[in-house]
């Protein structure tokens, strides 16, 4: 933690507005998060018995999309799982067939995104800044992020029995509450 301290004091040292203030705090802090922004880019979303979702499997996140792409995928999941009566190797492959080209889609997105928001020069900090801070440029880039991507899910809640239906069996919740989250 100390090696990071240095490196953020060094990476924002002579910078003004808040800046100062937070350097200074920054001796005292018992905690500092300090990471990277990247993304896992696998080339299959399960093995064995495994699957993976939300950001190891989609990488959906720097776009702004990690959280609802992880709930679609949660959703496709437990109803391919259920569709498929517990055969997870059907259940695996149906579940990245109908969401593969939905997340590869917002990935794509990311490509841009990243640099735009964590930019490698003065320039392009100025940039985003100036852009970001005029409201209607950012309601037109949150519009266009929201269309970058979509899929048509499918509703398991119609080849289920009547109670999984209703979102709850034997206590447990069913596809069909998963799809009201959405
Ligand atoms: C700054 C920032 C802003 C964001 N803004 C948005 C936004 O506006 N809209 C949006 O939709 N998404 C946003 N996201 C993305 C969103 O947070 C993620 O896509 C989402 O949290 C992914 O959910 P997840 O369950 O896949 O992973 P996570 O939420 O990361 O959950 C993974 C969990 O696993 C735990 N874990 C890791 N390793 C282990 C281990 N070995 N053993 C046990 N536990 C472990 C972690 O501690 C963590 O709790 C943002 C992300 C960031 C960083």
């Amino acid at each position: 933690m100390a090696q990071q301290k240095t490196l953020i004091r060094d990476a924002f040292a002579g910078l003004d507005w808040e800046v100062p203030r937070l350097l200074a705090s920054l001796g005292q802090a018992p905690e500092l998060y300090f990471d990277s922004i990247s993304r896992a880019d696998v080339s299959a979303w399960s093995t064995g018995r495994i699957a993976l979702l939300g950001d190891a499997a989609c990488g959906a996140a720097i776009v702004g999309m990690g959280t609802g792409t992880a709930i679609v995928a949660a959703y496709v999941l437990a109803g391919e799982l259920a569709r498929a009566r517990g055969d997870h190797r059907t259940a695996f492959a149906r579940y990245e067939h109908t969401l593969r080209d939905y997340a590869q889609g917002y990935r794509k997105g990311g490509d841009r995104t990243g640099p735009f928001l964590a930019p490698g020069t003065a320039t392009g900090l100025r940039v985003r800044n100036a852009l970001l801070n005029r409201r209607w440029i950012l309601n037109k880039m949150l519009e266009k992020g929201k269309q970058i991507s979509s899929v048509d899910l499918p509703d398991y809640a119609a080849e289920l029995p009547s109670t999984a239906a209703s979102g709850v069996v034997d206590g447990r919740v069913g596809p069909r509450a998963a799809l009201r989250l959405q």
